[in-house]
């Protein structure tokens, strides 16, 4: 998590890119924040808790500089507070860092048994006063580097200043992203590339044990083996515009209305790999790409007839393993930098599995890490809460379970074609009944919990249903296979409790609506979600949504809309921060 930025030209003052930078890399951490910048041959540093409009408060604008890094913090070690937050200073050099430390206590007791002293809490502080004692032994930051690269373990990426070289920025990376941003007379250090995008579309991806030494004509590569390496320039196809609201409040409202995009661009992507040879398949992934890849899980089982297994990343890889190379492990991450699923994919390899990469951003360390990756191309997503990479991810494994499907008679799988076109009008559709949502919205929103029930694949929905509205609007929610309510969750269920009830498979509807009876009679407020064919009249109901259903392959990406429009309104009416929900970062680099 945290974003960093730096910057180094004559063209541009530096404190606005790094401030600039540093708005759009808020979706990283945001709960404090820092610029260090080198004005009038001295070195300035500025920190606040808080937002970065909070740190552009503390800045004097008139400050000219043409060398600077930034931070915006998403805290591991130590509490957040002003002396916590990045830039951390030891002597001459500066640095800003994301990603954590693991030795950083044993470090930081040989560093006090030298005589130095630390001010705040964190590990990143340790890494600048380690890199400050090298720095005096060798008079020589390359050398330093290189010895801080055999004496640190964790994950960094960093960016440095040191006072005794002003004209020069340094780079290192390892297990965290960082990439370099390439200009006319100036260059740029980023997490990512919407922090630069305003100013360039050429990068250059560092990978991990990395390092650059950076000036404002040229940047030097030096790989882990300390070798100086040549560096192959990239571009950023992507649009400036998105990451901008365009006319939207929110991040997230854009991006679920850009779903039906998103759908569009991924009808020709048909590059889906043949996955019949394996005996297994097993899904790794967190939060809500988990929850995809539970859909994912009904579809395959159904329509490829294999076993699925779906494994949360962070427990996954450090559990007992029973798979092999007849097993397809696929990997989920809208970032493709979530530590835990990238660390899971690198066990999977040491098992002899064959990995498959479902990945949002190009060139991402799990990307890269993967034998084969589909890229989702749902756009940079900004806000926290995820909506547009969570459907197209669904709508991958639809791709894959339709191109292995081992039941090639069934109608409507054959229909798979002309149904992903009609796919994205009917979004729209769902996306037009915004009006019943918030009227809905309106009354959960004075709830202290809320329920999601579903069976099969509308049990997979109601967990992201209720990951959404519980992480952005601070609402306790929770998702139950309807069948299991009764086996002791009903006991919470009083008077106007809300539970939102998801029907839209056939086979179990009638179970599931059985289920809302049961809560119904305890004095739930029911709100019924169903298709167009299923709708069923009856008192069990307090509010219904009636949707279209399209084919059981691409039906969850229907259902979900109304959810995440439920749980934008919610928070909307909350007055919650939507798009920065507290305590919360988008790409999880630590584990
Ligand atoms: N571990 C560092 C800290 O707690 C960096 C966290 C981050 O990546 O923002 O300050």
């Amino acid at each position: 998590m945290c974003g960093i930025v730096g910057y180094i030209g004559k063209n541009k003052k530096a404190l606005n890119v790094l401030i600039n930078g540093l708005k759009h890399l808020e979706y990283r951490g945001y709960d404090s924040s820092g610029i260090a910048y080198i004005k009038d041959n001295s070195l300035i540093i500025k920190k606040t808790v808080g937002r970065i409009n909070d740190l552009e408060k503390i800045i004097d604008n008139d400050d000219y500089a043409y060398i600077g890094i930034g931070h915006t913090r998403w805290a591991t070690h130590g509490i957040v507070n002003k002396v916590n937050s990045h830039p951390h200073k030891c002597k001459h050099i500066t640095i800003v860092h994301n990603g954590i430390i693991e030795n950083y206590q044993e470090l930081k007791n040989k560093l006090i048994d030298k005589g130095y002293t630390f001010k705040s809490d964190t590990d990143t502080e340790v890494a600048a006063v380690l890199l400050e004692y090298l720095y005096e032994k060798n008079n020589d930051i390359l050398l330093s580097i290189k010895e801080f690269k055999q004496k640190v373990s964790g994950a960094y990426a960093i960016a440095l200043i040191c006072d005794k070289e002003k004209d020069t920025l340094y780079a290192i990376k390892k297990n965290s992203p960082l990439i370099i941003g390439l200009g006319k007379d100036e260059n740029f250090i980023a997490s990512d590339v919407p922090a630069i995008i305003e100013y360039t579309n050429k990068y250059i991806t560092l990978n991990d044990g990395d390092y650059a030494k950076i000036t404002k004509e040229e940047v030097f590569i030096f790989d882990n083996d300390n070798k100086q390496v040549n560096y192959n320039i990239k571009t950023f196809e992507g649009n400036a515009s998105e990451i901008n609201k365009n006319g939207f409040d929110h991040f997230m409202l854009k991006e679920i209305y850009e779903q039906p995009a998103v759908v569009r661009r991924m009808i020709s992507l048909n590059s889906v790999p043949d996955i019949s040879r394996y005996k297994q398949i097993l899904i790794v992934a967190c939060g809500s790409a988990m929850h995809a890849g539970l859909v994912g899980k009904y579809l395959l089982e159904t329509y490829v007839d294999k076993p699925v297994i779906v494994e949360i990343a962070s427990e996954f890889r450090y559990k007992k393993l029973f798979i092999d190379k007849n097993t397809l492990v696929i990997a989920i991450s809208q970032s493709g930098e979530t530590a835990d699923t990238l660390e899971a994919v690198k066990v999977a390899k040491k098992h002899k599995c064959r990995t498959l990469g479902i990945i949002n951003v190009p060139e991402s360390s799990i990307a890269r890490e993967v034998d084969y990756v589909i890229y989702t191309e749902a756009g940079s997503e900004i806000a926290v809460a995820t909506t547009k990479a969570y459907i197209a991810q669904v709508l991958v494994l639809a791709k894959l379970a339709y191109r292995n499907c081992a039941i090639k008679d069934l109608k409507e799988i054959n229909n798979f074609q002309i149904s992903l076109k009609k796919l994205p009008v009917i979004m729209e559709e769902i996306l037009s009944l915004d009006k019943k949502v918030k009227q809905i919205a309106k009354v959960l929103s004075k709830q202290r919990d809320i329920f999601y029930i579903g069976r099969g694949i509308d049990y997979a929905i109601s967990m992201e249903a209720s990951l959404k509205v519980k992480e952005i609007s601070y609402i306790h929610s929770d998702a139950y296979a309807a069948g299991e309510l009764k086996h002791g969750t009903i006991s919470l269920i009083e008077k106007n409790t809300p539970v939102i009830g998801i029907v839209t498979d056939q086979k179990i509807a009638s179970k599931t609506i059985s289920n809302l009876k049961e809560v119904k009679a305890r004095g739930a407020n029911v709100i019924y979600l169903t298709t167009k064919e299923l709708d069923s009249e009856g008192d069990f109901y307090d509010y219904k949504i009636i949707i279209k259903n399209i084919n059981p392959l691409l039906d969850p990406i229907l259902t979900i809309i109304p959810l995440q429009l439920i749980a934008y309104y919610v928070a909307l009416e909350r007055g919650c921060d939507i798009d920065k929900p507290k305590n919360l970062a988008k790409s999880v680099t630590v584990e």
